[in-house]
């Protein structure tokens, strides 16, 4: 009789020990965010899809100078270099990169090629949608990357 008066005893203090931690939450703020209908909020540090950025007359930053996919542990970075013409002026410096790609199933986000840009050129974007079907749509290329230049900013004297 004891042992049941003492096991009846412990069954209550369990469910009072479970049942108060379901009522602290129920009264906690939710933090459930209904993605993917409403975009998820990140960090400003949030190291998500790269971008490639453009300086303030729309010109690639990028100047073709290997040292991001040099400094890249997972070897994922794939650039071919061109050098700028008049009649074809991509970037303020000699070079731009023609070919600027990132495999997206090799990168692991570590952000070293964003430090090792000279020029600014590479960045984290906070976009997190990387979850294909098919792994070679990972492979992303310059015109995924390259940050969008508005068509209205675009005047003669800024981009030839
Ligand atoms: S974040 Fe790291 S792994 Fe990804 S491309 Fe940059 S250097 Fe390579
Ligand atoms: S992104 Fe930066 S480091 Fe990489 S090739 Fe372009 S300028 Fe060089």
């Amino acid at each position: 009789m004891a042992s049941l008066i003492q096991e009846v005893g412990e069954t209550f203090v369990t469910l009072f020990k479970g049942f108060s931690v379901t009522l602290r939450t129920i009264f906690r703020p939710t933090t459930t965010e209904n993605f993917p209908e409403v975009p998820p909020s990140v960090q400003p540090r949030y190291r998500g899809i790269h971008v490639l950025q453009r300086d303030e007359h729309g010109y690639e930053k990028c100047v073709g100078c290997f040292l991001c996919a040099a400094a890249c542990p997972a070897n994922c970075i794939y650039i071919e270099a061109a050098e700028n013409t008049d009649a074809n002026r991509i970037s303020a410096g000699e070079r731009y990169a023609k070919v600027y790609n990132i495999d997206y199933s090799r990168c692991i986000f570590c952000g070293y090629c964003v430090e090792a840009c000279p020029t600014d050129a590479i960045t984290h974007g906070h976009s997190i949608e990387l979850a294909p079907y098919d792994i070679n749509s990972l492979l992303y290329r310059k015109e995924q990357l390259l940050e969008p230049w508005p068509p209205q900013a675009v005047n003669s004297s800024a981009k030839p």
